[in-house]
């Protein structure tokens, strides 16, 4: 887990954020993430200075153990000096080994967001799942930490006042802000009581309106006015090709069948999971995505 420097905002890693929620789907299946409905409480990895450093170490990741269901899984909590927040070694189990970084014996109200991001790593190892590259993987692992009820503690860690600010994870707080929407929007939550930082707050409100974004994209019903407009434009130029080079373009999330076939259909991302759709081209037509079985209803 990486540690300080400038602190990224905006949606640099958006398309492999997507990218993660679609393999958490078809990895995890419909049934199993439905079984992540409740978060992470924060009473269940609450850390006070009273407390022993190691045994509320050893509590806190056992807590988060529980919460990922990772059967006979064994934390061993230790801290020392290094260049990165966190690490874990991902060797046959069921013990495995988390480092620390040492300045957390004195933050101790973000040990639970940095354990949070490490059993995450253990329990995708235990499920064999993974995208090629450091960037890409730390990646599906923040948002799987998210989505799956943990990684509010990683976006309530970020805070920043005059003197100083801090960031854990790879996501930016908006775009863990995204992918906890995405989430609110499934489960019906609300993460945002759970802050003690308003950074954390502001990134949600701008995660929030980035993930309604996606609901509203042509051919869905809930496109705006611009939208649909220039979805009829694209729609009428695929029609007079046969569809012949009316693939994706820049942009635009849907893509009419270009290889000429009767009837004309559209693709385009369900915007739970991302998976792609397709549907024919004929007016209303009600569409569930096969993956996240979201009820989708379009205007193609
Ligand atoms: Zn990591
Ligand atoms: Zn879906």
């Amino acid at each position: 887990m990486a540690n300080g420097g400038p602190v990224q905002h905006g949606f640099p890693h958006l398309e492999t954020v997507r990218a993660s929620i679609t393999a958490l789907y078809k990895r995890l299946s419909y049934d199993t993430v439905q079984t992540f409905a409740t978060s992470v409480l924060p009473a269940d990895v609450a850390f006070c200075d009273t407390d022993d450093l190691y045994l509320g170490a050893q509590r806190v990741a056992r807590e988060l153990v529980r919460h990922y269901r990772l059967p006979d899984a064994r934390m061993v909590v230790s801290f020392r000096e290094m260049n990165h927040a966190a690490s874990v070694e991902l060797a046959a189990g069921p013990e495995y080994f988390v480092e620390l970084n040492d300045r957390f014996r004195t933050h101790r109200r973000d040990i639970g967001a940095a354990l949070a991001h490490e059993v995450m790593h253990v329990y995708l190892h235990r499920l064999d799942l993974s995208f090629p590259g450091t960037r890409d993987n730390e990646i599906l692992t923040d948002t799987a930490t998210t989505y799956l009820g943990a990684g509010w503690l990683l976006l309530d860690a970020y805070r920043e006042d005059a003197a100083s600010s801090q960031k854990l994870g790879y996501l930016t707080p908006e775009e863990f802000g995204y992918v906890l929407a995405k989430r609110a929007l499934v489960f019906a939550e609300d993460p945002s009581v759970w802050f003690t930082s308003p950074q954390a707050y502001t990134a949600y409100v701008k995660g929030m309106a980035e993930a309604r974004r996606d609901e509203q994209q042509p051919p869905l019903t809930a496109a705006g006015w611009a939208g649909r407009r220039r979805y009829a434009r694209d729609r009428r130029h695929a029609q007079d090709q046969h569809g012949a080079g009316a693939g994706p373009r820049q942009g635009v999330p849907y893509a009419f069948t270009p290889d000429g076939r009767e009837p004309l259909r559209v693709s385009f991302p369900c915007p739970t999971c991302q998976q792609r759709i397709r549907v024919p081209v004929r007016g209303r037509v009600r569409a569930r995505c096969g993956l996240c079985r979201t009820v989708l209803e379009c205007d193609t």
